[in-house]
């Protein structure tokens, strides 16, 4: 999929529409989602154009990659979901679901989580 500089986080990213930062470092800003499904829901973006994990991982630097990493884990502390625990979560693409096409790591908290996934029904 060709990364689209029009969608909604490219925008949050050029400062043309705002958001609720919660972190911003070199190569990432992390905000609270606007509709969020749990009391911490924060999406964590690297600031360079990439649109899932897999073009991101073949065409970031290791220093974008560990800045997206780093800063997952340290926000899992600092936002206070460490020790209860937390879930991440990328979507991609079609089967993934993926809503906004700039890559984003979900980092949910604050309640009990359930199963990872739902199972199929029937
Ligand atoms: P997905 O691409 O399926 O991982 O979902 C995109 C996520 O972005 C959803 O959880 C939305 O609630 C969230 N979202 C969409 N627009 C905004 C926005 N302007 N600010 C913060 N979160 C947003």
């Amino acid at each position: 999929m060709a990364y689209d500089p029009e969608n909604i986080f490219a925008k949050i990213l050029r400062g043309e529409i705002p958001c609720d930062k919660v972190l911003e470092t070199e190569h990432v800003l992390a905000f609270k989602d606007i509709n969020p499904l749990a009391p911490t829901h924060v999406l964590v973006v690297p600031k360079g154009a990439y649109v899932s994990m897999d073009d991101f991982t073949a065409n970031a630097s290791d220093a974008e990659i560990a800045a997206l990493f780093r800063a997952t884990g340290d926000l899992a502390r600092e936002l206070g979901v460490a020790e209860d625990g937390y879930r991440i979560l990328s979507n991609c693409g079609g089967n993934g679901h993926q809503e906004v096409p700039h890559l984003h790591v979900h980092l949910f908290g604050g309640r009990p989580l359930g199963r990872m996934l739902s199972r199929p029904a029937g």
